[in-house]
């Protein structure tokens, strides 16, 4: 159980833009771009470290929906990006997979600052 799962059963409150049998979306609460959304599965996936063969068709919905999402919010003809981050060196912080949707400027690459002990 994480907050997603708060955000899902309406006892959190969330700007919830996008909403199928299976998949839910909303507003980041700290964007990082003129866009972000967060789009997640109803039924909790941990992330991709943890997915099994039996979540593929959730996945495919999952990246579906990140696609309508970013449709919705009038990015597609400039471009996007989508973001999965995976366990802590990813910098995944709430263990419930979500695709970030981030768009509505030009993002800079690479996202994160070269280490100092290498790439
Ligand atoms: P990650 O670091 O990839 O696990 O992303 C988690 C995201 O959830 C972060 O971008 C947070 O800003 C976002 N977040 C945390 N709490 C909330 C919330 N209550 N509503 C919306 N977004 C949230």
């Amino acid at each position: 159980m994480t907050l997603f799962d708060k955000i899902i059963n309406r006892e959190i409150p969330a700007d919830i833009v996008y909403e199928d049998e299976h998949v839910l979306a909303f507003r980041d609460i700290a964007p990082q771009a003129p866009v972000h959304v967060l789009v997640i599965p109803k039924r909790r996936i941990v992330n991709i470290i943890s997915a099994e063969p039996e979540d593929r068709d959730l996945l495919g919905r999952l990246l579906l929906a990140a696609g309508e999402v970013a449709r919705l919010e009038g990015l597609a003809d400039d471009g996007y990006r989508l973001v999965i981050n995976n366990g802590e060196h990813g910098g995944q912080s709430v263990y419930h997979i979500h695709v970030h949707v981030l768009g509505g400027r030009r993002l800079g690459w690479p996202p994160f600052p070269p280490s100092k002990a290498g790439a």
